[in-house]
């Protein structure tokens, strides 16, 4: 990764990508990116850190897929060890066609139906149960068909709920995993792992975003509690992983960190849970948000400006569907916007409070309200930051708005980007056919109505680095990189 702080690779990137034609203001107003080159330093930050941590103990550090489930993406963070975390039978395809062997998925679902379970089970993925009828299944299951999977249990250790309620997992009555301090539960579980020795996991994801550390040091003294339990009444050791789900919070208020703060988390966690890492258990982690976060950025013209009631508005082709969560709930989930100059340039130099809204036809459509800004114009940009998990790989149909494209940057030694795609923008054929029409049904096909280039293959050896560029970017076919001046 070359020396630059993260503003400084997200100007390089956007300016690269602007004079290659990814974001335009006719062809493609809104475009979103992803630094891979960080997002490896990141990755590598975790598997050092983790094992500065906790030397002696195994490890499967499983992305979850809902974070970015993007193909190419899920494919590079294979490569780079990582293994993966799905929750739903998309999620588990689209880690299988990443390329992700079977022992190295973890599917969690709270409503796995029967079928996914034996496909999983077939499959050999790690299968972490969310409750007693799903256990009920996976036993019924297995004595017609063994399986190499590991089992689990999800636990719910109750422990309390962190600043975000809907992100936090391990309240009294939240519903995931089998509550533990509910009457007759933790004495029916035990039961249930005494008779069923091929239950030799645990799991808990404590929250995401808002979940202090402690909260989850809290949560996960019980899970080590009840594994001890399950052992002794074995009389030997039974379980074999301990899954302690993901949560790192992201800094969405600044740069600074570039890198999240794995060794720090390990540390509390070691000090706190002195067995979880002394190598008598293969730990999962199921880290999302913190993997890619701060390494995605949404890139969005401004169309129109206008003054609304005394206040200013800056209408730009990014809203509630490329960020859901900070439109629909903007206390909890704010987002840094920042304006750039068309080409791409920072825009510096005085401020005035506006409004930065989306492109969908509700007032809500929001992004930012009232917050200080450069004031905007037709043609500029604004960047949406942090936006690599979460945002743009999640898209929300509403308004038809066409998904856009997104790309991964490589930034070379000498400054120059290289652009692969990872999704290529939706076209209105595609949109068309997902929504019961036919593109020849259309008089005028208008702007985007190409279907894309090429889907993209399963990915093999370096998945995001060669794909053919669209056809609707003349630039990216004559040259493949660019160097920003
Ligand atoms: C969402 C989720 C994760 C990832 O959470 P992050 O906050 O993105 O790290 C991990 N495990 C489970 C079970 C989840 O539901």
């Amino acid at each position: 990764m070359t020396e630059l702080d993260l503003a400084g690779r997200r100007e390089l990137i956007l300016r690269a990508a602007i004079a290659e034609g990814l974001v335009d203001r006719d062809r493609e107003p809104v475009a979103a990116f992803l630094d891979l080159g960080a997002v490896a330093a990141n990755v590598a930050a975790l598997h050092q850190g983790f094992a500065r941590e906790a030397p002696h103990a195994d490890a499967l550090h499983a992305f979850a897929a809902k974070a970015n489930c993007l193909v190419p993406v899920l494919g590079f963070l294979r490569e780079q060890g990582m293994g993966c975390e799905v929750a739903s039978l998309g999620e588990l395809a689209q880690a299988e066609a990443a390329g992700f062997p079977a022992e190295r998925i973890v599917f969690d679902s709270p409503a796995k139906t029967m079928r996914e379970l034996r496909h999983a089970l077939r499959l050999g993925a790690t299968v972490n149960a969310d409750n007693f009828q799903e256990l009920e299944r996976i036993a019924a299951i297995l004595a017609e068909h063994p399986s190499p999977s590991r089992i689990g249990v999800r636990l719910n250790p109750q422990v309390g709920l962190g600043g975000i309620a809907a992100m936090s997992t391990a309240g009294a009555t939240t519903k995931f995993g089998v509550p533990l301090r509910d009457p007759g539960n933790r004495e029916r579980l035990l039961a249930w792992y005494r008779s069923h020795p091929w239950l030799t996991a645990v799991h808990a994801h404590i929250g995401s975003q808002g979940c202090p550390p402690e909260l989850v040091a809290a949560g996960l003294r019980e899970v080590l509690d009840f594994a001890a339990e399950v052992d002794a009444q074995a009389g030997r050791r039974q379980i074999r992983a301990v899954d302690i789900g993901g949560g790192l919070p992201v800094d969405f208020s600044s740069d600074a960190a570039a890198m999240s703060p794995w060794g720090a988390y390990f540390a509390q966690l070691r000090d706190a849970l002195p067995e979880l890492f002394d190598g008598r258990y293969t730990v999962i982690t199921e880290f999302g948000r913190a993997v890619t976060a701060k390494h995605g950025f949404i890139a969005a013209h401004v169309e129109y400006t206008k003054s609304a009631g005394g206040r200013p508005i800056a209408v730009t082709h990014a809203g509630a569907q490329l960020a859901t969560r900070t439109v629909f709930m903007p206390e909890a989930w704010p987002i840094r916007v920042v304006a750039h100059h068309p080409d791409g340039r920072h825009k510096a130099g005085e401020t005035i409070r506006q409004d930065v809204a989306g492109p969908c036809c509700f007032a809500g459509d929001l992004i930012a309200t009232d917050r200080e800004l450069p004031p905007l114009v037709p043609g500029d940009l604004v960047t949406l930051l942090d936006t690599g998990a979460y945002y743009f790989s999640t898209p929300f149909s509403y308004n038809s708005l066409l998904e856009p494209g997104v790309y991964g940057a490589r930034i070379d030694e000498d400054g120059r980007v290289r652009f692969s795609t990872i999704r290529a923008p939706q076209s209105i054929a595609e949109l068309l056919r997902r929504t019961g029409g036919d593109p020849a049904q259309l008089s005028d096909p208008g702007p985007r109505a190409d279907a894309p280039p090429h889907e993209h293959p399963a990915p093999t050896g370096h998945p995001v680095t060669a794909h053919p560029a669209p056809s609707e970017h003349p630039a990216l076919l004559h040259h493949s990189a660019a160097t920003a001046p």
